[in-house]
């Protein structure tokens, strides 16, 4: 066991992918993808011959039958070099685990080899103008016509990857006006599906990825479109931002530490007044203090990792580990940024790439006041809003 507290296997394994990272995808290409605000097509696929798409599926479902902690550990490899191409990986494969858990014989027979082969990719939407933190508040409305089959209207926004080519998207709908928690289903509705309208928002973030608002008037797809029980969706979704939650701390965490790797490695290269500015005290301790950081973030994801991996109810410490990965990350940044110096205003410093990024990091999947409220719920102090 290491310091990380990871056996042998498990560092080899983050190895292989630190690895892959650094020479088979390479932080230049990340970057390319960044500033041109272009999906990593190449990346993607080249995951998907790895077989990494299908980490967490099971063996029988055709996957590797990897468990939480792996994944995770995927995820922290993915992140070093910046959360946005991660999250072009990890949005597709934490929403696949919605169909292995809810979908029929006949979903899983359509999605799941063509989703590891790397034909199709899944993106989830949740939020809408009216529906942020308040997600239930969705008000995107799908009704079953004469034969069964679902027309839906409204307007979704913030749709991570659902202009990529070949995404399906799972979609929070409301199916009954009268209940707001009961009243919410999943859709599977693919992005080329006649009506579905995707415009990409230019985001401070997410260049690569691209983060999308979706419209939709009168738009038909069949019955069996629906993933898991009509009404059942608020039960889908709260699953389902768990494993987001567990996936995205744990790229936060990788990529919090290339930042102060990063820095680090500058403040050693650069001289001023005769000396490398590491030497200079006041920065020595922002250094130290972010990798304690770091190394706090890792740990909670790592806790939060295992107790999933063994099917123990892990809120409170997923939730933990998201807000303080997300924070965490946002400081290492903000200090790389200042450790930098003007050169971190540079794309090839990748510094105000990784600050981009933090920025949204607190914010999506949950805000950070979000997930204090959901902490402090597990203290019994769910009366405090
Ligand atoms: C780049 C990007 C990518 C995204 N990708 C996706 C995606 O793929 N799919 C998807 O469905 N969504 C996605 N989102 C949406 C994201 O999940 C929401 O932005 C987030 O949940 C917050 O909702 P909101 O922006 O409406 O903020 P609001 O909910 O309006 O919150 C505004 C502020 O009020 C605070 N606040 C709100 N309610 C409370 C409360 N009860 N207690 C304390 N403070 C509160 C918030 O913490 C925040 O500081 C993405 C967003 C961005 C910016």
């Amino acid at each position: 066991m290491n310091a990380n507290f990871l056996t042998e296997s498990q560092s080899d394994w983050l190895d292989v992918v630190n690895k892959f990272m650094d020479h088979e995808i390479t932080v230049e290409y990340v970057r390319h993808c960044d500033s041109n605000r272009e999906y990593p097509y190449e990346a993607y696929e080249k995951i998907a011959q790895q077989g990494w798409l299908g980490i967490l599926i099971p063996e029988e479902e055709g996957g590797s039958g990897g468990d939480i902690f792996d994944y995770s550990l995927m995820a922290e490899g993915l992140g070093k070099f910046g959360f946005d191409f991660a999250c072009s990986v990890l949005v597709p494969t934490f929403t696949a685990m919605n169909i292995i858990k809810y979908g029929t014989a006949e979903q899983k027979a359509r999605y799941v080899k063509p989703f590891i082969d790397g034909q199709i990719r899944f993106s989830v939407s949740i939020s809408e103008p009216d529906a942020g933190s308040d997600a239930a508040n969705t008000k995107t409305r799908a009704r079953r016509d004469a034969n069964g089959d679902w027309v839906i209207s409204g307007q979704k926004l913030w749709c991570s990857g659902a202009a990529a080519d070949n995404t399906v998207i799972a979609m929070l709908v409301r199916t009954d006006p009268d209940d707001k928690h009961g009243g919410l289903s999943v859709l599977l509705i693919p992005n080329d599906t006649p009506g579905v309208v995707i415009r990409k928002l230019p985001t401070l973030s997410r260049h690569a990825t691209g983060t999308t608002e979706i419209f939709l008037d009168e738009v038909r797809v069949p019955a069996d479109a629906l993933l898991g029980a009509e009404g059942e969706g608020w039960k889908v979704i709260t699953e389902h931002l768990e494993l987001e939650r567990c996936a995205v701390a744990a790229a936060y965490v990788g990529n919090a530490q290339e930042a102060v790797n990063a820095a680090n490695k500058y403040a050693h290269q650069r001289i001023q007044f005769g000396k490398p500015i590491y030497e200079f005290q006041v920065l020595k301790h922002m250094l130290a203090e972010n990798q304690t950081r770091v190394d706090a973030a890792r740990l909670l994801c790592y806790r939060a990792a295992a107790l999933k991996a063994q099917g123990v109810a892990a809120a409170r410490e997923t939730s933990m580990a998201k807000l303080y990965g997300s924070e965490a990350l946002k400081q290492c940044a903000l200090d790389g940024m200042q450790i930098l110096g003007g050169y971190a205003n540079l794309p090839e410093a990748d510094m105000e790439r990784y600050l981009r990024e933090s920025v949204q990091s607190t914010i999506g999947g949950g805000t950070s006041q979000i997930q204090r409220t959901i902490i402090a719920k597990s203290m019994r102090l769910s009366s405090a809003s």
